[in-house]
């Protein structure tokens, strides 16, 4: 089993059928859990709601799965945003009070690589060394434990139409999992 009650990280296989997108080990977890999810869990299959595919690293799990990020257009400001951007509702991986989301951006399988021709977007949490995010046991799975950075905390994937951007788009596994794993492995010797 690849997955993890979203209360006491049991291993489990049993996953909300409303977002198909988290797990819980027991009736008891899911009901505990229903207030906080609930938000989330509505908007991801209200009728409208828009969502793009994002590869989730979860912090207790063993490997990467594919989860729904819900988004909305961000409120048009003159000075910060003049333009459309994607606000992301990354809940309940990324953005509890004490998280500081922010982006790292691939553009090429290894360093010294061509240009993949697109941009993935790794949001992750800046204050997880001070928040108490426990280690990333994900991305030690995938890199066989040959990240140098320790990663703490959940860390979400998904294209992004430019660097620095506020726009998002689809991950695609099958071309976007082996270049965030390989930045996995670099990092913190590639810098963008
Ligand atoms: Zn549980
Ligand atoms: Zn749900």
């Amino acid at each position: 089993m690849n997955t993890n009650c979203l209360v006491c990280d049991a291993p489990t296989n049993n996953r909300c059928s409303g977002c198909k997108s988290v797990y819980y080990c027991s009736k008891q977890h899911i009901t505990q859990n229903w207030p906080a999810h609930k938000g989330y869990c509505k908007r991801v299959h209200e009728a409208g709601t828009q969502v793009f595919d994002a590869i989730l690293f979860a912090a207790n799990e063993t490997k990467p799965r594919l989860i729904k990020i819900p988004w909305v257009f961000g409120d048009v400001e003159e000075d910060d945003y003049p333009t459309q951007w994607h606000k992301l509702d990354c809940q309940p991986w990324l953005g509890g009070k004490d998280c500081c989301q922010r982006t790292m951006y691939v553009n090429t399988l290894g360093r010294n690589d061509p240009s993949l021709g697109h941009i993935i977007g790794i949001r992750y949490d800046d204050n997880s060394f001070i928040n108490g995010s426990p280690p990333n046991q994900c991305i030690w799975g995938v890199t066989k434990g040959q990240a140098p950075h320790p990663w703490a905390g959940n860390l979400i994937a998904l294209r992004a139409k430019s660097m620095p951007t506020d726009l998002y788009e689809d991950a695609v596994p099958e071309t976007d999992l082996e270049p965030v794993i390989q930045f996995f492995k670099e990092y913190p010797y590639r810098m963008h």
